[in-house]
C-alpha cells in the first residue's frame, strides 16, 4: 500500500497501564491512577442527575451543531455561537486545525516539551515541525518561537499552562506576541486547564480573541469539568476562523449523551470554583513535600505538578505503580529525571507523598 511516508516512523498513542492491570500485576487491593490530570473528584452532580434522567433516543442521531450545549457556552463566555467548534475532545479540535491548514508546503512552531498532540498531528499532514525549547522554568521562549515563523508558517501552537511543566505564558508576553505574529499565521492557545489557573497575571483569552483575530482559543471539559470520558472539547476563535474550520468537522461528532452532559457541567460554576480550590490546596501538600526533601519542582498553574527526582522517571514510576500509585514518567515527556504527577484528593496526595519518600529514603541510601 501507498502509505504517506510519514507515517513510517509514526507510533500509536501508548496507553498507559489500566488499574486493573496494575492491580494484578503487584497483588495490590487499591490502585489510585495520577496519571492522566482526570478530576479526582469527578464531576458534578448536576451531570449525573442528568445521565440518569436522559430519555433521549438513542436511535437517532445527534444534534451535530450542538445547538443547546452551542447556546450555553457562548453564553458562559459572552461569544457569539458562531464563534465556536466542538471537537471530540479538544484532540479532534487539534486534529481539525492541522487538516485545515497544514500540508508537506507548511512549517508549524511549537515548544518542546509540550502536548504531544500539535506534533503528531503536524506529521500526519506532512508539515515541517520547528520546535523551541522550553526555558529553564518550563516556560515558552515566545521570541525564539516568534524567530521561527516564516512565509511557510500556517500555525504556531502555545499551550498554557504547559502540559507537562504547568507553567504559564505571562499576559504581557502573549500581548507581544500576538502584535508581532503575522496575521496569516493562526495561533493555537490550548487552555486545557484554565479553569485551575489562579495566577494574578494570567491574561483573558476570550478578550484577545476580539483584538486579535488569529487567535483560536481551545478548552476542554476533559479536565476541571470531570469528563474526560465524554470527549467534548472546543475552539473559541473569530467566525472567519471558525467558518474555516467547520466544513473539515465530521457531521456528528460530539454525541448526544455527552452534548447533554457537557451542558450540565457547565452550570454547576460552584463545582469548578470548589475544585480549583481543593487543587490549589493540593499542590501546597506536593510543594511541601518537595521542599522538605529537597527535590526540584516546577509550580504549576495546572492539576499536576512536575518534579524531578534526579534520577530516572521511570524508576520512581515503578517503584510508586507497585505501591498502586500510577503517576507518568518523564521520560516519555520530555522530563527523563522527573515525574508528573496529578493532584489527587488530599488524602490520596499524602499516601502518594509519604511513598514518594520513602522512595527517596531508599534511593539515597546508595
Ligand atoms: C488533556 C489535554 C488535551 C486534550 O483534551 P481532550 O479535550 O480530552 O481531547 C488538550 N491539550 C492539553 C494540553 C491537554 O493536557
Amino acid at each position: 500500500m501507498q502509505w504517506k511516508s510519514q507515517l513510517h516512523d509514526l507510533k500509536a498513542y501508548q496507553p498507559g497501564k489500566t488499574m486493573e492491570d496494575v492491580k494484578e500485576q503487584f497483588n495490590l487491593e487499591k490502585v489510585v491512577k495520577l496519571a492522566s490530570n482526570e478530576n479526582p473528584y469527578g464531576c458534578s452532580p448536576k451531570v449525573k442527575s442528568f445521565i440518569s434522567s436522559a430519555a433521549a433516543s438513542h436511535a437517532i442521531y445527534p444534534d451535530g451543531y450542538a445547538k443547546q450545549l452551542r447556546m450555553k457556552v457562548a453564553g458562559h463566555l459572552s461569544v457569539e455561537p458562531q464563534q465556536l467548534l466542538f471537537g471530540n475532545g479538544s484532540d479532534e479540535v487539534i486534529q481539525m486545525v492541522s487538516r485545515a491548514l497544514l500540508d508537506h508546503t507548511k512549517s508549524t512552531v511549537m515548544a518542546a516539551p509540550t502536548f504531544p498532540q500539535y506534533k503528531h498531528n503536524a506529521i500526519v499532514e506532512g508539515a515541517e515541525v520547528r520546535e523551541v525549547p522550553l526555558d529553564g522554568e518550563g516556560r515558552h521562549q515566545l521570541g525564539k518561537m516568534l524567530d521561527c515563523v516564516d512565509e511557510t508558517t500556517a500555525v504556531v501552537w502555545l499551550c498554557s499552562p504547559n502540559n507537562p511543566t504547568g507553567e504559564y505564558i505571562r499576559k504581557e508576553e502573549l500581548i507581544d506576541f500576538l502584535d508581532r505574529v503575522p496575521s496569516g499565521v493562526l495561533v493555537v492557545l490550548d487552555e486545557a486547564y484554565f479553569e485551575y489557573v489562579t495566577a494574578e497575571d494570567y491574561y483573558d483569552s476570550i478578550e484577545l480573541l476580539q483584538t486579535y483575530p488569529h487567535l483560536l482559543v481551545t478548552r476542554t471539559f476533559s479536565k476541571a469539568y470531570g469528563l474526560a470520558g465524554f470527549r467534548i472539547g472546543y475552539g473559541v476563535g473569530s467566525m472567519d476562523v471558525i467558518s474555516k474550520l467547520e466544513p473539515i468537522r465530521e457531521p456528528f461528532n460530539n454525541n448526544s449523551l455527552a452534548q447533554g452532559a457537557a451542558s450540565a457541567a457547565l452550570e454547576d460554576q460552584e463545582f469548578i470554583k470548589e475544585c480549583r480550590k481543593l487543587n490549589r490546596n493540593g499542590l501546597r501538600q506536593f510543594y511541601e513535600f518537595c521542599e522538605i526533601s529537597g527535590v526540584r519542582f516546577l509550580k504549576s498553574q495546572a492539576n499536576f505538578i512536575l518534579i524531578d527526582f534526579g534520577v530516572s522517571g521511570d524508576e520512581v514510576f515503578r517503584y510508586l505503580m507497585s505501591k498502586g500509585y500510577i503517576v507518568r514518567s518523564g521520560e516519555a515527556l520530555g522530563y527523563p529525571q522527573s515525574v508528573r504527577i496529578t493532584v489527587g484528593s488530599a488524602e490520596q496526595n499524602e499516601e502518594l507523598i509519604s511513598l514518594m519518600k520513602e522512595f527517596l529514603a531508599l534511593a539515597r541510601q546508595y
